[in-house]
């Protein structure tokens, strides 16, 4: 009997931490990101021990540096961390200001012929 491991490494599929659809590019950090996250980038995120984490970028994807615990799984810090999604930047023509009817202020108190 032959044994033979299953490799599922090779076939990998990274997904954007901003909105979990698959990753197809990678951004600044060297994080797999989808087409409309390329240029969003992950902030400050937190390890396990409560420290800071370094964005690292390797051999095998990108991942995170712990000064206590070395590298960490970019995984795992996504689990543990919370991801905001930059917010998009919207057309400005699409959020034309309203226009609001302006009240007449009319002043009567300083109505020089206000005598009777
Ligand atoms: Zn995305
Ligand atoms: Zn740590």
């Amino acid at each position: 009997m032959v044994y033979i491991p299953k490799r599922y490494g090779q076939s990998r599929i990274d997904y954007c931490p901003f909105c979990e659809k698959q990753a197809l590019v990678k951004n600044a950090q060297g994080v797999p990101v989808c087409s409309a996250h390329k240029n969003a980038t992950i902030g400050e995120m937190k390890c396990i021990c409560g420290g800071n984490l370094e964005i690292k970028e390797g051999k095998f994807g990108a991942f995170f540096l712990c000064d206590k615990c070395g590298p960490i799984n970019m995984k795992k810090v996504l689990e543990i961390n919370e991801v905001e999604a930059p917010e998009q930047k919207r057309d400005v023509a699409s959020t034309k200001p309203k226009k609001e009817p302006q009240d007449e202020l009319v002043v009567r108190g300083d109505d020089p012929y206000w005598c009777r």
